[in-house]
């Protein structure tokens, strides 16, 4: 795909950071970015707002009941009915529809806040918005009202159903069929790893729909909206996954699924791109999340340094611990940058992909990087269940995964980069 070319004069702006710290123990320090241009120099009233709301829901609910769900695995009903009474949760659903329409920049700033307190709890939320961003990018108005507005009349869920036990990084891979009967389309298949799985109101459907295997990707594939309790939807059990346990990831099994052609989106053929396109705007609220983690994991480390003795001295005064906390700083906010960028490019309106996936990749890594690190800067007591940064650990992996591997990231990056260079 071409770059345009106001795409490639924006990626060599610089951007300056302004930090505003709030130096009370143990609380988050608060990047705000001076920032890109046509932004002004601080966030909006609103955006203030709302992350102030999440960061207090954040430390006052969901940090204390996120041990007990992680031990549980249970899915934390209570905290998303709560968190959506607050507004917190489908902040991109449009005004004609009963949302809020806010944009994606407004959101990231939710998902790090809501991810400090526990990347459980906020994977199960920001798979909402990935269920709901094919049907916000090309949904008719009848379907957008009908599937985004029932969601901000109760606190529903949604999944993307993508990814099958087969087919994952390649998603053109995928063996789902949908094939077209009369007025219907009638799907048979296996997803895998759908986040939301056992809990969702409706699915997102990525199936195939032109069986020869010559076709290309860009026109083989349809994307449909499958209300969950259809017949011949089936849910299997949920996995119980290495961290984040409490959100709800499942396989599920589609036999003889009956779809209305009116749960078609855009067309028949135009699936793949739909799929693909969600992610310019689900990517920088996951990096969101995973620099929400890295953050928590600075503080937790930071207070331990601060408390913890020696040889006679606090850790935080060894200077390879000082170090250590300094270069896990360094990370946590050059990933905030990243995912910053990345949600102002698509809200300006312009392609992010480059920049969405750089803040992906990035942001996912050194979430584990720093967790890693927090552990290390406990000893003995970060390996054990009794402390938080274990969990912190477990927790980060999986942003090096879902919603494109580490190595997919690398991929786009490299083409687009490429392509940009060319031009
Ligand atoms: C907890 C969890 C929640 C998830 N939620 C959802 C969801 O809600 N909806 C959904 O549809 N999916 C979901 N997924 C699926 C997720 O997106 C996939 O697991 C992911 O894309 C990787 O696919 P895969 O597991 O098939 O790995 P594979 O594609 O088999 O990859 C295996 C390894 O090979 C590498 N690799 C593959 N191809 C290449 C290549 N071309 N070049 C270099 N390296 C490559 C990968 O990076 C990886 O390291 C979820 C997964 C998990 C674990």
């Amino acid at each position: 795909m071409l770059v345009q070319p106001d795409v490639l004069l924006e990626s060599s702006i610089h951007c300056d950071l302004l930090v505003v710290r709030d130096f009370g123990a143990y609380e988050q320090s608060c990047a705000v970015p001076v920032m890109f241009p046509g932004r002004g120099d601080k966030l909006t009233d609103q955006q203030k707002e709302f992350q102030e709301v999440a960061r207090k829901f954040a430390r006052e609910e969901i940090i204390p009941a996120a041990p007990s769900y992680d031990k549980s695995g249970e899915y934390p009903v209570a905290l998303i009915k709560r968190a959506w009474e607050l507004g917190l949760i489908n902040s991109h659903i449009p005004e004609s529809c009963g949302g809020m329409g806010l944009g994606i920049f407004d959101a990231c700033l939710i998902t790090e806040e809501l991810a400090y307190g526990c990347t459980g709890v906020q994977t199960a939320i920001e798979a909402n918005s990935l269920g709901q961003m094919p049907v916000i990018i090309a949904g008719n108005d009848m379907q957008k009202k009908k599937y985004l507005g029932r969601m901000t009349e109760e606190p529903l869920m949604c999944a993307y159903c993508v990814t099958e036990p087969g087919a994952g990084s390649d998603v053109a891979g995928i063996k789902t069929r949908a094939e077209k009967k009369g007025d219907e389309y009638v799907v048979n298949g296996q997803k895998m790893w759908i986040t939301n799985g056992g809990k969702a109101n409706w699915y997102f459907l990525l199936a195939r729909t032109d069986p020869d295997p010559k076709c290309p990707a860009s026109k083989a594939f349809t994307g449909f909206i499958v209300d969950a309790d259809t017949p011949g939807v089936q849910m299997g059990r949920k996995e119980m996954n290495m961290g984040q346990r409490c959100s709800d990831t499942r396989g599920i099994t589609f036999e003889d699924v009956r779809i209305p052609k009116e749960n078609v989106l855009i067309g028949e053929g135009a699936g793949f791109k739909i799929a693909m396109g969600a992610f310019d705007k689900t990517r920088p609220p996951v990096a969101a999340g995973a620099t929400g983690l890295a953050q928590r994991a600075l503080d937790e480390a930071t207070k331990y340094s601060l408390e913890r003795k020696t040889f006679g001295r606090l850790i935080s005064d060894h200077q390879a611990v000082a170090f250590l906390l300094a270069e896990m700083a360094i990370k946590v906010e050059l990933a905030r940058l990243a995912y910053q960028r990345a949600a102002w490019e698509v809200d300006e309106g312009r392609r992010n992909t480059y920049y969405a996936s750089i803040a992906k990749a990035f942001a996912g890594d050194i979430a584990n990087q720093v967790a890693s690190d927090a552990v290390q800067v406990f000893g003995g007591n970060g390996y054990n269940s009794e402390y938080p940064v274990e969990k912190l650990m477990r927790d980060a992996k999986i942003y090096q995964i879902y919603e494109g591997t580490a190595q997919i990231q690398r991929l786009i990056i490299s083409r687009e980069h490429l392509v940009k260079f060319k031009n």
